[in-house]
């Protein structure tokens, strides 16, 4: 009998930082799903160094849920880990290595539901959908997206299982992220006053988002209990890299909007770039050749379900919870619920407060209770009481 353990085991051990392929990871669940009679289906991205995997189980219906997690995770550059990142290590009732908690647990413990399932006869269908290249946005999953927009049979609810501490998690912001290249004059430090400095217009940007933070805060007038509920909009980096006297002519500013799903990303951003456009105005009385361009580098969608949709009441009932919550970080989520049109909801083992860090751990027991969930789940599958 195949467990979440050794599963989990053989996930950790594949190393699927973003910056590398996941195909051996997606090779091990083929191999193994295709021993238990799933098939899958297999979507490589273009130059076929990465993939997602979609697979159903039981009949060939519309409805049923869908599992969704991530099998990529963040470096472990840099970081002082004590125990072997990429080697599960079980110790202090703790699995410890990179992608434990975020989120190879969760997709161990789908991968072992869906061999359970393939041994029954369900009512109504469990399928499962595993991306690469969620941690650099959320942007490995569209073809997944695209696939499942057009497919004749879509799941009626989805579960990302990010980890929540197996709490159900009704939304999180979206995010757009934003490099404006700012362009001035080079020229001799000695003659600066000649020049139009792009650092100088970089920063007088830096000071409109700021502004805009400030008004967006001051005209909040909702009641949401989220830690910041309303939109907020980051600098992150700014870099120019010319040398000390050298007027610098190039400076980008990295900017990043993180909104509830009522805002409009685009709409704030409209207006960031016509007060900038009013900088270029100013400046280009003096100085031929300024201006602010901006690039919108990646953008995934808010996650907003209602608490009395029907996912949620039947993730409630899997995990015995009547309380929903939000998460702070971003998923997949809002573009299964958006872009697909599924009703989705985050509940997955572990806490966040462990992702990302060095000697990532997830507890033992959060996986038993995972494991506890999806057997619950299979169970509702084959009475059909979704
Ligand atoms: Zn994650």
């Amino acid at each position: 009998m195949l467990t979440v353990e050794e599963v989990l085991e053989q996930l950790v051990g594949f190393d699927t930082t973003s910056r590398h392929s996941n195909l051996a990871l997606i090779e091990y669940v083929v191999d193994l799903f295709s021993q238990n009679g799933i098939q899958s289906t297999v979507l490589e991205n273009e130059d076929k160094t990465k993939a997602n995997l979609y697979a159903s189980i039981g009949p060939a219906i519309s409805g049923g849920v869908m599992l969704s997690g991530h099998t990529d995770v963040v470096p472990v550059d840099d970081q002082p880990w004590t125990v072997p990142p990429f080697t599960l290590t079980k110790n202090n009732n703790r699995f410890y290595g990179r992608g434990t908690t975020d989120m190879k647990g969760f997709v161990a413990c789908a991968i072992v539901a869906a061999v359970k399932a393939s041994q029954l006869s369900l009512q109504q269908p469990l399928h499962v959908a595993f991306s690469y290249d969620e941690e650099i946005g959320c942007v490995g999953v569209h073809s997944l997206i695209k696939m499942l927009k057009q497919a004749p049979l879509k799941p009626a609810m989805c579960i990302v299982g990010e980890p929540t501490l197996l709490k159900v998690a009704t939304k999180h912001k979206g995010k757009t992220a934003v490099v404006a290249y700012c362009t001035g004059n080079e020229g001799h430090s000695a003659l600066a006053p000649n020049y139009q400095n792009a650092i100088h217009l970089a920063s007088d940007l830096v000071s409109i988002l700021r502004d805009t933070q400030t008004r967006i805060a001051k005209d909040y007038r909702g009641n949401d209990k989220d830690d910041i509920p309303y939109t907020t909009v980051h600098v992150g980096r700014v870099i120019s890299t010319q040398a000390l006297n050298i007027v610098p002519s190039l400076c980008e500013v990295h900017f990043e909007i993180r909104h509830p799903e009522s805002d409009v990303p685009l709409r704030i951003l409209e207006d960031i770039k016509s007060a900038a456009q009013k900088l270029v105005q100013t400046a280009s009385k003096r100085f031929d050749d300024i201006s602010i361009q901006f690039d919108i580098t990646n953008a995934y969608p808010a996650l907003d379900t209602p608490v009395s949709s029907d996912v949620v009441r039947f993730v409630q009932s899997l995990v015995d919870e009547t309380q929903t919550g939000f998460v702070a970080f971003g998923t997949e989520g809002g573009l299964f619920s958006q872009a697909a049109a599924i009703p989705t909801v985050i509940c997955g083992p572990g806490s966040m407060n462990q992702g990302h860090k060095p000697d990532e751990y997830l507890e033992t027991s959060q996986l038993q209770l995972c494991e506890h969930m999806l057997d619950r789940l299979i169970e509702r599958l084959v009475t059909s009481e979704t």
